[in-house]
């Protein structure tokens, strides 16, 4: 059923029965929360035996014989920049491991840009009149926050199938004030696309008119496969490297949606020249970082394939809900434009676009019914969604048979809110 071609009196009769499903929700009282990406409380278990890794004295040694219970390493343990330098691709002398958030190691990043100034760069981006960074968008929230927090300008980039439109990056880049820009190159939050080649090779062949422009690579959900036919992404401080723009990426990750999110291990990795700069800064932050729990994921892991097998039961967990998720909107919205979605091959969310318009309003009444989802415009800077279209499904952390409920929610509320819309402009 197609609510774009249907008569002023065809969406009349269909909000009506849209409207008594809705009372009939009302009655059941729920009380959902999607509103996050979290794991749910069964990924959380997995991880069970990784806190018995350390009980003793003993057990706190690493192989080499470093007594990870006192002070040391800046930088963190080999073993765990080894272990992370495979899965990113990236040699283990250009790993910094730290804390328990990556969230973290991007504040700061961008703070010493601001305060310090980058390799290469012009000083202090405080003393310039104005910082840009350039958003894809829809993004991840908690970025935007970060400039917003900063007082940086954010600039919207539209995202394509492979990446954030590249023309526009290059076009944007021609301006000295545009310093850096967000990228959650796999499984990206909310559309969960994995940048193609040709995007990887564009941004690291980027000229970009301020030498201080840097590029935020949030590989946040790298081992974060459904399937085995996992997107691969290309190895960008290679493609870097090769363009001859080696300073130009900083490479995060963490181990928050692997084991435990806030109690995981965080990773930047970049060039040699950015790594030196990032240990001189960041030892006068710390002396170190939590190298207990590193070593607690070290023992666990054992090594990076180690680390993808254990990927795999995280995948069965969230594979099913991931479909339900998928096979309600298609069998609702099917053949209806009202409503569109990716499939997404990995990562924490399904990307939800509704009629233009509508976004804020479907989440307002799911919220009425007592759904509450991530808040509409969220996924875009400053929170403004500029055609109130996106929705950010969170699957991960409700249970299959609340899932079930959230998404019917979701799909009635896209329906009403929809067709009130059209019916207010016919
Ligand atoms: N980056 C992205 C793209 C995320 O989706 C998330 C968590 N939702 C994070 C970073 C946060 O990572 P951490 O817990 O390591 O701070």
């Amino acid at each position: 059923m197609n609510y774009l071609s249907m008569s002023g009196e065809e969406l009349k009769e269909e909000r009506e029965k849209l409207l008594s499903q809705f009372e009939k929700y009302k009655k059941k009282e729920l009380k959902l929360d999607m509103s996050r990406g979290k794991p749910c409380v069964e990924q959380l278990d997995i991880s069970e035996d990784m806190l018995k890794t350390i009980s003793c004295n003993e057990d706190c040694f690493t192989k080499k014989g470093f007594d990870c219970r006192n002070y040391g390493l800046v930088d963190g343990l080999d073993s765990a920049k080894e272990l992370f330098g495979e899965i990113l691709g990236i040699a283990a002398g250009q790993i910094i491991v730290g804390g328990n958030s990556s969230l973290n190691l991007m504040y700061d990043a961008v703070t010493r840009c601001l305060l310090y100034g980058v390799v290469g760069g012009t000083g202090p981006w405080i003393k310039a009149d104005s910082v840009k960074f350039l958003c894809p968008v829809p993004g991840y929230d908690r970025h935007f926050g970060i400039c917003q927090s900063l007082g940086i300008e954010m600039v919207n980039v539209p995202m394509t199938k492979d990446g954030p439109d590249m023309d526009i990056v290059e076009e944007l880049v021609k301006d000295k004030a545009v310093k850096g820009i967000w990228c959650v190159p796999k499984y990206s939050n909310p559309d969960g696309i994995t940048y193609s080649d040709e995007t990887v090779r564009r941004f690291a062949n980027l000229k970009p008119a301020s030498p201080d422009f840097r590029i935020f690579w949030d590989n946040a959900y790298c081992v974060h496969d459904l399937n085995d036919d996992g997107d691969v992404l290309l190895n960008i401080l290679d493609e870097c490297e090769k363009a001859k723009n080696p300073n130009l990426p900083f490479v995060f990750t963490s181990t928050s949606k692997i084991t435990y999110p806030g109690s995981g291990v965080s990773v930047v990795g970049a060039s040699k020249e950015n790594i030196a700069q990032i240990k001189s800064i960041m030892q006068m932050q710390t002396i170190g970082h939590d190298k207990m729990n590193m070593l607690r994921h070290m023992k666990y892991f054992g090594s990076a394939d180690g680390m993808k097998t254990y990927m795999k039961k995280h995948a069965e967990i969230l594979r099913p809900k991931f479909e339900l998720v998928l096979n309600e909107l298609e069998k609702e919205f099917k053949d209806n434009e009202i409503a569109q979605w990716k499939s997404p091959k990995g990562g924490y969310f399904i990307s939800f676009n509704v009629l233009s318009g509508c976004a804020k309003k479907t989440v307002q009444l799911a919220k009425d019914l007592g759904v509450v989802l991530t808040e509409a415009g969220a996924t875009f800077p400053y929170k403004i969604d500029p055609n109130d279209t996106n929705i950010r499904i969170a699957p991960t952390f409700p249970p299959v048979s609340e899932l079930k409920s959230a998404i019917e929610v979701l799909c009635l509320c896209t329906k009403l809110s929809c067709t009130e819309k059209l019916l207010e402009i016919s």
